[in-house]
């Protein structure tokens, strides 16, 4: 057995513990390879790597062929798919040192990707201090707050809003009525909702605020809150509790 057979053999596991889905990586040495990433209910999926041989072109048509270790394909892919999101990032890509990770490595991934994700959330809380665009929080951050199951207020992709023509402030695309200067801004949807008060509307005012009736009210208010004053008084009367 001489040591290209033993290269040949050779299988180191790609571990992948983030739900990010990633497109196939592609190297000339062995063409395309879909990392896998886990299935529901599973913490981890393992992808199998291979030894190759790459072909070394050497001009005048002449090439050499030469080994790459499964180990080396996958610390380089591992390295890809890890610096994706700029220096010090991690997506949870590791190569075991056996078949099966271990625990222990699950552990230390885990461990580094929620270190990644809460060094992002505190970027994107920085950011929304700072400016309250959403357009600057990232779907990374999202995904890092989601993963580490936090609430944030930048979480959201906030309902596109226009401005009111006649006040300027903001409204809800298709309103009928703009809440701050009740402005009509769709005179039918106004109409069919009967937010268009249609010439009658000094009538309708003086129906709508009825004097008498709220005269009668406080007298039924007072009632009460004498009543509820006398309960109030009889633990009071027995001194402080404890
Ligand atoms: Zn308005």
């Amino acid at each position: 057995m001489n040591a290209s057979t033993v290269v040949q053999s050779e299988v180191v596991s790609l571990v992948n513990i983030s739900s990010q889905l990633w497109p196939p990586r592609h190297r000339t040495y062995f063409g395309s390879l879909v990392v896998q990433s886990p299935k529901r209910g599973e913490c981890f999926a393992v992808t199998p790597i291979r030894a190759c041989k790459g072909v070394m072109d050497l001009g005048d048509k002449r090439s050499m062929e030469f080994a790459i270790t499964a180990r080396e394909i996958a610390d380089d892919i591992a390295r890809e798919l890890n610096n994706d999101s700029g220096e010090g990032s991690f997506h949870g890509v590791f190569v075991a040192a056996g078949p099966e990770p271990t625990e222990d490595e699950l552990a230390e991934a885990q461990r580094r990707l929620d270190e990644f994700h809460r060094r992002l959330v505190a970027a994107a809380d920085l950011e929304w201090e700072r400016s309250h665009n959403p357009m600057f929080i990232t779907d990374l951050d999202r995904r890092a707050a989601r993963e580490l199951k936090l609430d944030k207020p930048w979480l959201y992709d906030p309902k596109p809003q226009d401005d009111c023509p006649a006040c300027g402030e903001k409204i809800k695309p298709g309103v009928a009525v703009c809440r701050s200067c009740r402005a009509i801004l769709n005179p039918e949807k106004a109409a069919q909702f009967g937010l268009v008060p249609s010439g009658s509307s000094v009538a309708q005012t003086s129906l709508s605020a009825p004097g008498g009736s709220n005269a009668s009210a406080p007298t039924d208010n007072e009632k009460s809150a004498t009543e509820s004053q006398s309960h109030r008084e009889k633990p009071a009367g027995k001194g402080a509790p404890k």
